[in-house]
């Protein structure tokens, strides 16, 4: 018998709607297709359409994880099957020891963006605060938007896009910055090409010619990691020729005085010098994004993953604020978020300063309130960021002050982190370390424990799409093997360590959360499933509220006392720069057809086609010409951290001086080469640019041969033998 079951995809923060038609008895998918839903306008990208063959575990690079496994002898000793009781006990006692003899602190819990949802990221939040009895959890926001959630914060008071990914298509300016859609969010590329079609003038900031590029009325081709010299330059015209929302800004923002301090400096020419485009077009850029009330500014990762994120995400912020263009219709900021559940698992409080919904854990009423629902003394101090995990484990000389116990589920630090040897090295010297994935993954290489979870199809949940959407996620398939959910599996640790943690389904989960959390108390189950989607702030239960469209209407910013705060920060240069010896700058992008460390997508055998090892690196025809290679070579590519074996691909679309990677693969795996460099204020690393040198390989044959023998070398290790165990 086949049924049809509806669900959210599991790529992006787009969020759309998929149906499938599943073959109960057999257990297996027959058909998907996209339907409508409130983001999706009945369309799916490549991924939407053919990235859940992994749920067939069709065995490409890695195989499933199907059974618990330990390393009953200590560190060096092999990965032995055993009973999830076992499994469970052997962590818990783990995790209690280390609590006993070091302390709260010395955990890190490393919640999932990705397939489990939001209870479990619920569940495992409470599990270190209420159990652990800390805030050392976070999650991948760290590497990608954290930036946007703290720069965003800091001037309007809520981290999240204020505007809806509808209203994109009926915004009339889009300043589009560090931010390709038709890469990231395939169905928001979709709706800044409507906007186009209805007549929206759309600005591209970019070092690259993008996709978004190409579709741009202006294309600003800047120079990497110039990013606050720019957004300045924009405010510095704003307010020197008059621009400016005077009503706006006098009556719902402050700190004007010591904003124009700084960004009256950054004349377009004074700009011009830093980022290397005109003046003229840094003037017309101002005036044309002033020019309207309907203007929106969308930015990704080419802004959060620099040293000076956070410093861009503010000013973009106040470039809305003294414009007006907050608090109505088609306007505001979009920090689009990258993975299906990024801003989800923000919501859930897998963030070391917040509890879920963005509540302070500083603040003692705050506090008072989760530990009577939790029943336990919790901490008011905030945890560390995962970002710091190299610095609190190598260079922290108080043990006492270290991280010793790291609960890691559903990342790979092992490849999405930068300084991989750097991350290597510190899980090793971590005493204990738990990974809790669906395949084998880099990481596992480094686990004390490996905990099989399900994948996104084989539970049921919500996901919050990347403009507040709540929209629930079903079971499609039975899963096979020795397998739990993400929040049974922490639910039964916290149990062994004598919190007792039991829910029946995700719905007692859900429940609980909403009642903690007056932001989300609308969104019940019920109204979902009436609904579709429920964007949060929904603070009513009524069944017709869907929740809140855009944020700051009237110019109520979200701040304490409703007033916006104008900020920046003068510019400082990207930590790493060209030298002699490293001449070219490296900056890592993403590639539409593969999503985050490849796992999933890279055992999809559609996706798997479009692309293999060892990746490439984009470089522009001059330069290969100055290397002496060609489209496909193999070269070495190499930064103070490390190397990787990729392939040339030249192509008009970067400048000479400046190389491009995207970061799924094994071989090509760029981040052996990225800079750990962090935001000071939100820990992102500066992935987007550090220094490296292309190395011409003369032996081609030995190249290919290279790439082939480690790339075998590494799916043997990865590869999970027929009982379950690592090869
Ligand atoms: Fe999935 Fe994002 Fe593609 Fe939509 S745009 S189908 S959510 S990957």
């Amino acid at each position: 018998m086949s049924v049809e079951i509806k669900t959210t995809c599991c790529y992006c923060g787009a969020g759309c709607q998929l149906l499938f038609t599943v073959d109960k008895e057999a257990n297996k998918i027959l058909d998907i297709h996209p339907v409508p839903g409130r983001t999706n306008d009945s369309k799916a990208c490549l991924k939407g359409w053919y990235g859940w063959d992994y749920l067939n575990d069709p065995q490409i690079l890695t195989k499933r994880l199907r059974e618990p496994m330990i390393r009953k002898g200590g560190k060096n000793s092999p990965l032995e099957i055993v009973s999830w009781d076992e499994a469970v006990k052997f962590v818990a006692d783990n995790f209690k020891k280390v609590k006993e003899k070091w302390g709260p602190n010395s955990f890190l819990a490393a919640a999932s963006a990705r397939g489990p949802g939001n209870e479990a990221g619920y569940i495992t939040q409470k599990f270190a605060r209420a159990v652990m009895g800390t805030n050392n959890i976070d999650h991948c926001a760290r590497i990608c938007h954290a930036a946007s959630v703290a720069g965003s914060m800091q001037t309007i008071g809520e981290g999240a896009m204020s505007l809806s990914i509808p209203e994109i298509e009926d915004a009339e300016v889009i300043f589009n910055i560090g931010y390709n859609a038709a890469t990231s969010h395939p169905i928001v590329a979709r709706r800044i090409v409507r906007a186009k079609e209805k007549g929206c003038y759309i600005i591209c900031a970019d070092p690259r010619i993008t996709e978004t590029a190409r579709i741009s009325d202006l294309h600003l081709q800047l120079k990497g990691g110039a990013n606050v010299a720019l957004v300045n330059a924009l405010a510095n015209v704003i307010i020197s020729e008059g621009l400016m929302d005077k009503e706006f800004v006098k009556a719902h923002t402050k700190g004007f005085d010591d904003f124009w301090a700084i960004v009256k400096d950054y004349t377009p020419e004074y700009s011009s010098g830093i980022t290397g485009l005109s003046a003229e077009d840094i003037r017309f850029t101002a005036r044309k994004y002033a020019s309207s009330k309907h203007s929106v500014i969308l930015w990704g990762m080419g802004v959060t993953q620099f040293s000076q994120g956070v410093e861009t995400v503010k000013c973009c912020c106040s470039l809305a604020m003294l414009t007006g263009n907050f608090g109505h219709y088609a306007c505001g900021t979009g920090p689009v978020r990258g993975q299906n559940n990024v801003q989800g698992t923000c919501d859930m409080g897998d963030l070391p300063n917040v509890y879920p919904g963005y509540q302070d854990v500083a603040n003692p009423a705050i506090q008072a309130k989760f530990e009577k629902a939790w029943g336990v003394k919790l901490s008011g101090v905030a945890g560390i960021q995962l970002t710091r995990v190299p610095e609190l484990v190598q260079h922290e000389s108080d043990p006492a002050k270290r991280i010793h116990a790291y609960y890691i589920t559903g990342e790979d630090p092992c490849q999405s982190d930068p300084d991989l040897d750097e991350i290597r090295e510190s899980l090793d010297m971590i005493d204990f370390v738990v990974v809790q994935d669906i395949f084998w993954n880099k990481t596992c290489e480094h686990a004390d424990a490996i905990l099989p979870a399900t994948a996104w199809g084989e539970h049921d949940g919500v996901y919050t799409s990347s403009d507040r959407g709540f929209q629930r996620i079903r079971k499609v398939l039975e899963p096979a093997g020795n397998i739990k959910t993400d929040w049974e599996i922490t639910c039964l640790i916290a149990t062994a360590m004598g919190y007792k943690m039991h829910y029946n389904n995700t719905e007692e989960i859900w429940n609980e959360l909403i009642d903690l959390c007056p932001k989300f108390t609308g969104a019940t189950y019920e109204k979902l499933e009436k609904l579709g989607s429920i964007q949060w702030p929904c603070w009513d239960k009524g069944m017709e509220d869907k929740g809140t469209m855009f944020l700051h209407a009237g110019g109520h910013f979200a701040t304490p006392d409703g007033i916006g705060i104008l900020k920046t920060s003068p510019y400082h240069p990207p930590v790493e720069v060209e030298n002699t010896e490293y001449p070219l700058t490296l900056c890592t992008v993403r590639e539409v057809g593969h999503y985050s460390v490849r796992t999933m997508t890279g055992n999809c055998r559609l996706l798997r086609n479009l692309e293999d090892e060892p990746g490439w690196v984009e470089m522009s025809p001059e330069q290969a010409g100055q290397l002496g290679v060609k489209q496909g070579d193999i070269v070495k590519i190499v930064s103070k951290r490390g190397f990787a074996f990729t392939r040339a691909k030249p192509t008009e679309r970067v400048k000479t001086g400046a190389v491009y990677m995207t970061y799924q693969w094994w071989i090509g795996a760029c981040n052996e080469l990225t800079i750990s460099a962090l935001d000071p204020s939100s820990k992102t690393p500066e992935y987007k640019y550090c220094a490296a040198r292309i190395e011409k390989i003369p032996d081609q044959k030995w190249a290919e041969e290279e790439v082939a023998r480690r790339y075998t070398d590494i799916r043997n290790r990865m590869r999970i033998t027929k009982e379950g165990l690592p090869a």
